[in-house]
């Protein structure tokens, strides 16, 4: 079976590192053009961009700050100059501020919010108003667009911790779901992917060494996820293989949302 793409426009939010990079080389690799976006750094998006470009793809950096109005809209605006079009949104930028409920300052709880489901919601918001001016081309998708949302096991597992980053990933299930319900008379499928605990620099504190052992007995299926067990999966979800898959989550866990505790009788 063949996955392609071609033809399509995806933008990537956070999509200079971790997961949001491993997904823009997927998008292109199955032929979509790709926006690369990034927050504070140009360089490594640059670079991924260029190295997309230089396997024969179409790739772009942009910058902005998806928790900013006015940058979103010039992020998408200038998607459209770059590529004349927009098909797949991958809303996966995203971020922690840890610390006990009792200690958190309001501008770590704001901060975490502000960009895990206010930017999602602002990334959202423009995709669909993209998708609804561009109409439907059935020769290049089945849906007049895709979005992808970028939650968390934590969207379901209750996290001490880091109520924040739960709370934002809560909010991102309903607000998923609520656009789906919405939108999807209009033929636009919007999903959630909700990974587990997956080797990027968000977790790296708890993918190695002893912490990696902890972790493991977490995951029934007994390794942590790599960036390439999200990427195929959007690549999937963004097709149109995945064309009656609306409104829901997928898990990429290793089962680590089958409470695995109980595995000894609890
Ligand atoms: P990461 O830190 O490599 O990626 C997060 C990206 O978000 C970075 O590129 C960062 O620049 C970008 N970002 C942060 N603030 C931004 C802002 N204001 N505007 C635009 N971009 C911003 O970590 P990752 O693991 O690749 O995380 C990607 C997504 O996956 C996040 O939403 C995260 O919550 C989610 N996630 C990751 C894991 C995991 O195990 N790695 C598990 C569950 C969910």
């Amino acid at each position: 079976m063949h996955i392609s793409l071609h033809k399509q426009v995806a933008l990537v939010t956070g999509g200079s590192s971790g997961l949001g990079a491993a997904a823009a080389q997927a998008l292109a690799a199955a032929g979509a053009a790709v926006v690369i976006n990034y927050h504070s750094q140009p360089e490594p998006a640059q670079a991924l961009a260029a190295q997309i470009i230089a396997q024969g793809g179409q790739a772009v950096a942009l910058g902005a700050d998806v928790s900013r109005e006015d940058q979103v809209e010039r992020l998408f605006a200038q998607t459209l100059e770059h590529f004349g079009r927009l098909d797949i949104l991958i809303a996966n930028s995203g971020l922690q501020k840890d610390a006990a409920t009792v200690d958190m300052s309001l501008a770590d709880w704001n901060k975490v919010v502000d960009v895990n489901l206010t930017g999602q919601f602002l990334c959202a918001r423009s995709a669909l108003r993209q998708f609804v001016a561009q109409g439907m081309h059935p020769d290049i998708s089945r849906a007049m667009g895709k979005i992808i949302h970028m939650s968390s096991v934590h969207q379901l597992i209750p996290w001490a911790g880091h109520a924040n980053y739960a709370a934002s990933k809560g909010g991102v299930d309903l607000l998923m779901r609520s656009i789906a319900q919405e939108v999807g008379e209009q033929k636009i499928r919007v999903n959630s992917i909700a990974p587990g605990a997956i080797r990027t620099a968000i977790n790296a504190d708890t993918t190695s060494g002893d912490a990696e052992d902890k972790l493991l007995q977490l995951i029934p299926y007994g390794r942590v996820g790599e960036a390439d067990d999200v990427a195929n999966a959007v690549v999937w979800l963004a097709s149109d293989l995945a064309d009656y898959v609306h409104g829901t989550t997928l898990f990429i866990d290793g089962g680590m949302s089958l409470y695995p505790g109980f595995r000894d009788n609890g």
